[in-house]
């Protein structure tokens, strides 16, 4: 049998790691075509080694003499830059991780399509910011797109052999971050360290924060809309603090279709590296007496704002959700570098979204991919002088 050709787009990160984890186990059902990661050059050339993949892309150019000498004798080719991401898009394979973080993850997730690819799609930016071109790049050339964020893969598994006109709701459940028992009136003083600490999922600093804030949920409000071609009024959030149901799709005969599992990534990744099948998944298995109890509560508003601003994204369409992404990134740059406290990134989001109102119309109809990348880069210079003006009023 001939092996299955993967690539992945991110690979030094934690959903890259996630994703070699379970090739790994399986190496020889898998020919590895490129790894892809940008400052951790040692992760890299060890999985592209082990996995004796065909190149190795580093995006930072300064960093391609490390990675040449890191994979000498190896025999695995060594690239670095954003040309050479590209390139190592377009190599032939059956199925692409993209997992890269932020807009940057975006033009090599389009590449793939262009060769008709499935695309497993973890950068949720993608569709939040470019989702209705992604989609119809997949369809002109026949590409499947497949979700990897947990709730999104949840809902997927959820309308496998169903018919979308029957779907009412699609529910998205949330675990409140780390700050979710918090007083409201504290929230303004917490730090980075205390935003940064998930109960339930081991995450990265910045999309730990946006799950304190909420920011992460309202991208996948988003992702919803876009992915699965559904209004926002059939959308819904639920904070269900177990992290064990990931989302629920209901039905117009009233049935509510609930998708439960742990708490790891590998389940999602799995089942998109898998389908349509389901393979056996090295992932803990849910004991439902030894949990007991599941809860699940409405999400308030005046803690979590992002919400509400995910909710007018929805409405406005077309460039909103690139403006809501830019906007977001940058108030939490602000916040990580003490600018701006955690409570104040809606604000400094809010701002950027009505600036850019006035500047370019949010609800054009985003043509190209250039159109996205011009729209990120006013929306982050945006966004800076609405963290200035913040800084200003606060003195
Ligand atoms: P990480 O920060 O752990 O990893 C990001 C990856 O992208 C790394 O390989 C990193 O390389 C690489 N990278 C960083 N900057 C650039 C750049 N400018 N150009 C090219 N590559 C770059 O992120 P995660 O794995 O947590 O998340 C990846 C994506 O998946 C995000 O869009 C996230 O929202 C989404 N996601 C993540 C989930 C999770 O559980 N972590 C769950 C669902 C979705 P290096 O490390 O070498 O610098």
């Amino acid at each position: 049998m001939s092996r299955r050709r993967v690539s992945i787009f991110g690979a030094t990160g934690s959903i890259g790691q996630n994703t070699i984890d379970l090739i790994a186990r399986d190496a020889q059902a898998y020919e590895v075509v490129a790894l892809t990661g940008a400052s951790n050059i040692a992760q890299l050339a060890t999985d592209a080694r082990r996995l004796g993949a065909q190149i190795a892309v580093t995006a930072e150019a300064r960093l391609l003499p490390e990675l040449r000498a890191a994979l000498e004798g190896s025999g695995v080719e060594a690239a670095a830059g954003e040309a050479a991401l590209l390139e190592a898009a377009d190599r032939p394979a059956d199925w692409i991780m993209s997992a890269i973080v932020g807009a940057a993850g975006l033009a090599p997730g389009f590449r793939a399509l262009r060769h008709g690819a499935t695309l497993a799609l973890a950068n949720k930016e993608s569709l939040v910011t470019a989702g209705p071109l992604l989609l119809q790049e997949a369809r002109q050339h026949g590409a499947q797109i497949l979700p990897v964020d947990s709730e999104h893969s949840a809902v997927f598994q959820g309308l496998v052999g169903e018919d979308m006109a029957a779907v009412e709701r699609i529910i998205i459940t949330a675990s409140g971050g780390g700050l979710r028992d918090w007083p409201i009136a504290a929230l303004a003083n917490a730090t980075p360290e205390d935003a940064g600490a998930h109960p339930n999922w081991d995450m990265g600093q910045r999309i730990t924060i946006d799950s304190a804030s909420m920011f992460n949920k309202a991208m996948e409000l988003i992702e919803t809309k876009e992915f699965f071609g559904v209004v926002p009024a059939q959308i819904e959030t639920v904070i269900h603090p177990q992290s064990i149901v990931h989302a629920l799709v209901g039905f117009n005969d009233g049935a509510l279709m609930a998708h439960l599992g742990a708490p790891d990534m590998r389940h999602a990744i799995g089942y998109a590296l898998h389908y349509p099948d389901r393979r056996d998944l090295p992932v803990a298995r849910i004991d439902l007496a030894q949990l007991a109890t599941l809860e699940f509560y409405a999400p308030c508003a005046t803690r979590y704002p992002a919400l509400k601003l995910a909710r007018a994204v929805m409405e406005a369409g077309g460039h909103a959700g690139c403006v809501f992404n830019a906007a977001k990134e940058t108030a939490l740059d602000g916040f990580l570098a003490g600018r701006i406290g955690f409570m104040d990134m809606s604000g400094v989001v809010e701002a950027t979204l009505d600036a850019m109102s006035s500047k370019i119309g949010l609800s054009n109809a985003v043509e190209t991919l250039e159109d996205v990348l011009q729209t990120d880069h006013m929306a982050r210079k945006t966004a800076w002088t609405a963290i200035e003006h913040h800084e200003k009023e606060a003195r």
